[in-house]
């Protein structure tokens, strides 16, 4: 296939998940502005990692998490933290793309909606963002810790809100974790910070 017929069965494969999922439709709409932009692939090592062990999905969420793993080839895969942030091991294991959002495969102002994946037994420290999130998990699980609030253990159609600015972590032990993330509100093409 090519990468544009990739990513539109990417993007289908998403809208079906954000329609399954009432937390994820009920927290933004599906864009209507979304236009493809030509992007090329930027690979990273995680993809290995990604492909042999993306973690268990469940029934609802496997043909997201299949779609995105025959996709991962396409997609322009960024580490955006240094290896001085988040040190060398993290950054053989993690990626993340945006699949839709102002600098996204396509183009929208109304929502950015990016996927990330972390190996098993990684911390991805504090940080904060102006913009309201909403995580869903794809597959395996992990530990989401939001400042002021129990920690919360999700796999597969889990969710789990971060208002804006406020302090959140994320941590894998035995397992992996692949993530749908959606934003909402202000500054949408700004990256994550780390909370000091
Ligand atoms: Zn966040």
């Amino acid at each position: 296939m090519t990468q544009s017929a990739t990513l539109h069965t990417l993007l289908d494969a998403a809208k079906v998940w954000h329609s399954a999922l009432p937390a994820l439709s009920n927290f933004v709409a599906w864009p209507q502005d979304l236009t493809y932009a030509e992007r090329p692939a930027h690979a990273l090592p995680h993809i290995a990692h990604l492909t042999t062990e993306p973690g268990e999905a469940s029934a609802v969420s496997q043909p997201l998490r299949d779609t995105i793993i025959a996709a991962a080839p396409y997609l322009e895969w960024r580490h955006t933290y240094t290896e001085e942030e988040v040190g060398g091991d993290f950054l053989n294991r993690f990626g993340w793309f945006e699949l839709a959002g102002p600098d996204g495969h396509f183009l929208t102002n109304e929502t950015r909606m990016t996927v990330g994946f972390w190996g098993a037994n990684l911390h991805y420290d504090w940080h904060q963002h102006e913009p309201e999130e909403l995580y869903s998990v794809v597959s395996g699980h992990g530990q989401f810790l939001v400042e002021g609030q129990d920690t919360l253990a999700l796999g597969p159609e889990g969710t789990r809100l971060h208002l804006s600015n406020q302090p959140h972590a994320l941590t894998t032990t035995d397992a992996p974790i692949l993530t749908f993330v959606l934003w909402r509100g202000a500054g949408l093409a700004d990256p994550p910070r780390m909370s000091t």
